[in-house]
């Protein structure tokens, strides 16, 4: 049974120079699109009862409020479902804002990326520090109480002091959530092809990565996830389904989808997809070395770590002998917890590394 759901909304009324998304700035597909949706959604949604529906994008609040509710009218939901949809901090106005609270709507996840205007400017975003700061009080003051934003570090210009006085303004906002992006500049964005000036390298980023972490944790906001941090009861519930491994619908363009055994993953193209929402790009059965290592994989991004108890159990094997090996090798950058393993702030920081190496 599958009880999570993401929904892709892949238009932006432009295309911010990191991004390598699919998104589209052509947004006269917008109904059409929607159409599509409906129908992907009906045809493979099973009407169980949702614990965590998300909008994410693109730019989902490019949507009418009714635009959504005809969307959320598709499922059904537990009475404590978290309902979540990204943010632009410019599109939306308090009128919208009420009207979404409306809808059962319950967690805001604003794209703020960084507080610094010259910074906004060169990344190409279309909204202010002033117009983030002030739609974000906006949202507690029509009633949102689970309200999170994302940052990035790593960005053209941005010192360790425009970065902490990014954290210092955040966390004086009143939001429960932070979610960060260390900026990579990877193929098909604009700054793929112009690589901006006064970039900070690898250990630059990997600094600020430290101080935020500190910096989060002094002020009470838990690192639940490699990227993310809340205050106590705020944890993503959503995310955490992903990483907890278990399966959840994707619709949309390029949205992604677990079944519990098969990983699937709808049409990038959007044209294609208009033309038949029905059928999955990629399709492939995980096997059980698969799946393994994607509990390890999934597991080691969040604080807690992973539950040696419930992989040995699940896989029929003993973890810890099978990669004390790695454990041994890595043991500076690993915490033994209660149940498990996790990395310490040091561990995330280089963990794709060590993770490569539980693939066989
Ligand atoms: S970063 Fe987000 S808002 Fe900017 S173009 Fe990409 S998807 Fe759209």
């Amino acid at each position: 049974m599958i009880k999570n759901a993401y929904i892709h909304i892949p238009f932006c009324k432009s295309k911010c120079n990191y991004c390598s998304f699919t998104s589209f700035v052509d947004v006269s597909d917008i109904e059409k699109y929607l159409v599509c949706l409906e129908k992907e959604i009906t045809f493979f949604y099973q009407n169980e009862k949702l614990n965590t529906l998300y909008f994410g994008g693109g730019t989902p609040s490019l949507l009418s409020v009714n635009q959504i509710k005809q969307l959320l009218n598709l499922f059904s939901f537990e009475n404590d479902a978290e309902i979540t949809i990204e943010l632009n901090p410019n599109d939306i106005d308090e009128l919208y804002l009420k009207n979404l609270l409306k809808t059962g709507i319950n967690r805001l996840s604003f794209g703020v990326q960084t507080f610094n205007d010259d910074i906004l400017n060169i990344i190409g975003r279309r909204h202010d520090s002033k117009e983030a700061i002030n739609i974000v009080n906006l949202a507690k003051d029509v009633g949102f109480d689970n309200i999170s934003i994302d940052l990035i570090y790593g960005l053209p210009n941005q010192s360790m002091e425009s970065f902490k006085n990014d954290l210092e303004i955040a966390i004086n906002l009143p939001i429960q959530h932070l979610s960060f992006y260390g900026l990579k500049i990877e193929e098909g964005c604009k700054f793929y092809k112009n690589i901006p000036d006064n970039l900070p390298d690898s250990d630059n980023q990997a600094d600020m990565y430290e101080f935020l972490c500190e910096y989060l944790e002094k002020n009470s906001y838990e690192h639940y996830e490699i990227s993310n941090f809340s205050k106590r009861g705020y944890n993503s519930k959503h995310n955490l389904n992903y990483w907890n491994n278990n399966s959840y619908y994707g619709f949309g363009v390029s949205a992604h989808g677990y079944d519990g055994y098969i990983r699937y993953s709808n049409k990038n193209n959007l044209k294609d997809y208009l033309e038949n929402p029905f059928e999955h790009e990629v399709c492939s059965r995980l096997s059980k070395k698969e799946k393994l290592e994607e509990e390890i994989f999934l597991g080691f991004r969040k604080g807690e770590g992973i539950n040696v108890k419930n992989i040995n159990e699940k896989f029929g094997i003993n973890f810890e002998k099978k990669h004390s090996d790695i454990l041994l090798k890595y043991s500076d950058y690993f915490i033994k917890t209660n149940i498990g393993y996790s990395f310490n702030t040091k561990g995330f920081l280089i963990s794709n590394s060590i993770l490569s190496e539980f693939i066989e």
